[in-house]
């Protein structure tokens, strides 16, 4: 299998499974970067049913934006992947979803702290870009990826998150966590005060050091389950316990 077929394979499924878990609809995409080509993969843009992307509708651009590969257009916010891709060399893969819980966070004026050992990955704390506009513009992108600076991700204030990992399983599954620490946050929330795990508590735990090995395993877990999804939706999200 060629790089591009892996990409373009991969890719797609991570889309249907963000799409199983109700993360990624009409709004949101991801990509994935090659670097040695200088080519990066994005999931189609709005008015595609992301619950039935194949590899051929994954698109192909150069780090300007330009797609190279058919007449499909980006999504509108390209920029918070490409300017991702060029400046962190562990961005190789980036989501930008309007997940609904984690984009509680960019709502609410509450700093997120993880609440599970899994949140742990997320210890340092997940900024926020407080620009409450698309993100269309290169210079757009150079200003969120300064509030991002080292971090795993943002919120960004009014509209979603962004979730950075070295490949497309450290992305889905920093995407997941995120969204599930949030979850149970707005959840425990109903019963009383948050007792959040602190930045000794995460680092004790050294979930980071695991993370690559969790993100394979939790990859394998979720592909599975989407390879029997029917693709219908209104379902509920595969737990995530
Ligand atoms: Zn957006």
């Amino acid at each position: 299998m060629s790089n591009e077929t892996a990409l373009r394979d991969k890719l797609a499924t991570c889309t249907r499974i963000f799409a199983m878990q109700q993360m990624l609809g009409l709004f949101g995409h991801i990509s994935v970067f090659d670097a040695q080509a200088g080519r990066v993969y994005f999931s189609p843009s709005q008015g595609v049913d992301k619950s039935a992307v194949s590899p051929d509708d994954i698109l192909v651009a150069d780090r300007d934006g330009t797609v190279l590969d058919g007449d499909m257009r980006l999504p509108m916010e390209w920029p918070i992947h490409t300017v991702l891709h060029a400046r962190r060399g562990d961005a190789l893969a980036v989501a930008h979803l309007h997940a609904p819980y984690a984009t509680l966070y960019a709502i609410a004026k509450r700093p997120f702290r993880p609440v599970t050992l899994q949140g742990s990955v997320f210890g340092a704390g997940v900024p926020i870009y407080r620009e409450p506009q698309l993100v269309k513009t290169v210079a757009q992108g150079e200003d969120l990826a300064e509030v991002i600076g080292d971090s795993r991700g943002a919120f960004m204030r009014g509209h979603g998150i962004v979730v950075i990992g070295r490949d497309v399983e450290e992305m889905l599954y920093g995407s997941l966590i995120l969204e599930d620490e949030a979850r149970k946050s707005v959840e425990a929330a109903a019963l009383g005060e948050l007792d959040c795990l602190t930045v000794a508590d995460c680092n004790a735990f050294g979930g980071v050091a695991d993370f690559p090995g969790r993100s394979q395993r939790a990859w394998r877990y979720f592909a599975n389950l989407e390879s029997k999804w029917d693709g219908k939706p209104g379902g509920s999200p595969v737990a995530f316990a």
